[in-house]
């Protein structure tokens, strides 16, 4: 079955065309909204006229991969918040999409692009099928105790505020990976997932079943990130509105855009500067790196104790997957807690491989594990498709 995956933010668009397992093609349109959007040299000003491209693109007598559009069986979509209605993939019908948009209030950056996708798969392929796999679904298994907030109940029952925890399809992907490169099944590990990319969030996958995660009510909590903040006193930023005479809005982007690994180092988002950085002796490049591992270590160690274990640990996303630095530095001096790292192997992983990094007596064991969230998308996307 020929399954296109949309993922549609903000101000892109990244599809990847799948034929079952096999990826046909992908591609990304970045700066929608803009003058520069640029598939084809046309300016793009929203969404639908994004896709419109994308799918000329796909049947393009030269470059495109299908000989007509028709070719396209279903269209899967990614979809960042699907709050307490969705703890698995479902088929797009007009009581879904309702409550996609019901969730726009606790998501308004993420699900407003993600809706407009569907409305223009609505539009220009209305006898197609449309899934939608949330970012929060796998976490939707998280006991009580681990998602409320300690702040008055109410504001849960009325507002909704939880932790909700976000990457659930990267989660998923890499803990079943794990499971096949341990030779177990799922359903006897404990394992511990970092997904370290531009956000980056760590769950704790207890038999298969996410129990725990760093991210909360929006993705700003947990690790520091790129340029977002994870987790300060709350305290924080009610002292620097009033110091600084800041609005919401303002306080919001400091905590979102200008924090992180950036705020602290003041160079970049990017861990390949900051480690270059470091390497010639910038103390603020070197801090941000020490600060990032330290506070995953802390969480690692907080999720063997709410599991009482773990077998293994996996890295993914661009800097889980690449950076054997910053692997180095999460879990070294963990021997106590039976993990012990092979340097050697953890230089020598190349971009894109899977594998241990862990010597044979590691207790637990820390693999790496190259993410697929568009994969996940596609064959949920299949399987709901065919059987509906
Ligand atoms: P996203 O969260 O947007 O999907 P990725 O998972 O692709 O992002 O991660 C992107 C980040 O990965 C980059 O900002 C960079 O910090 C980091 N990264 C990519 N390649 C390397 C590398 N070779 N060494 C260290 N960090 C890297």
């Amino acid at each position: 079955m020929k399954v296109l995956v949309l993922n549609c933010g903000s101000s892109s668009i990244k599809y990847k065309l799948y034929d079952d397992d096999q990826q046909l093609a992908e591609g990304l349109l970045e700066k929608i909204g803009t003058a520069q959007a640029q598939l084809n040299h046309t300016v793009i000003l929203e969404h639908q006229a994004g896709i419109e491209l994308i799918l000329k693109a796909l049947v393009d007598p030269e470059k495109g991969v299908l000989t007509s559009i028709e070719d396209i069986q279903a269209v899967g979509h990614r979809v960042v918040h699907g709050a307490e209605s969705f703890s698995e993939s479902t088929l797009i019908t007009p009581e879904v999409v309702a409550k996609i948009e019901e969730c726009i209030d606790i998501a308004p950056l993420h699900n407003p692009p993600n809706l407009a996708g569907i409305y223009s798969i609505s539009y220009l392929l209305p006898k197609v099928p449309q899934v939608a796999v949330f970012d929060t679904a796998f976490h939707q298994t998280m006991p009580e105790k681990a998602f409320i907030y300690a702040i008055p109940y109410v504001f849960y029952t009325r507002n909704h505020i939880r932790k909700y925890g976000f990457h659930g399809t990267s989660h998923y992907f890499v803990s079943h990976e794990a499971a096949a490169i341990l030779g177990r099944p799922i359903d006897e590990l404990k394992l511990i997932t970092c997904h370290l990319g531009n956000g980056s969030s760590i769950t704790a996958v207890d038999h298969g079943k996410s129990v725990d995660t760093s991210m909360g009510f929006t993705p700003l909590e947990g690790l520091p990130m790129g340029t977002r903040c994870g987790d300060v006193d709350p305290a924080v930023p009610l002292y620097i509105m009033g110091k600084e005479e800041l609005n919401l809005q303002q306080i919001n982007a400091l905590l979102n855009k200008h924090s992180g690994v950036l705020g602290i180092s003041g160079i970049s988002n990017d861990f390949r500067a900051l480690e270059e950085e470091a390497d010639k002796g910038d103390k603020r490049a070197t801090l941000a790196l020490e600060v990032y591992c330290y506070k995953l270590k802390k969480y690692i160690g907080s999720y063997i104790a709410a599991m009482n274990g773990a077998d293994a640990i996996v890295f993914t996303g661009g800097i889980g997957e690449n950076s054997d630095v910053v692997r180095e530095l999460v879990v070294k001096d963990m021997e106590f807690l039976g993990i012990e790292l092979d340097a050697d192997k953890n230089h020598a992983k190349r971009r894109g491989e899977a594998g241990d990094i862990s010597m044979p007596s590691s207790r637990i064991k820390v693999l790496i594990i190259p993410t697929n969230e568009e994969l996940v998308i596609a064959r949920d996307t299949r399987r709901i498709a065919a059987a509906n």
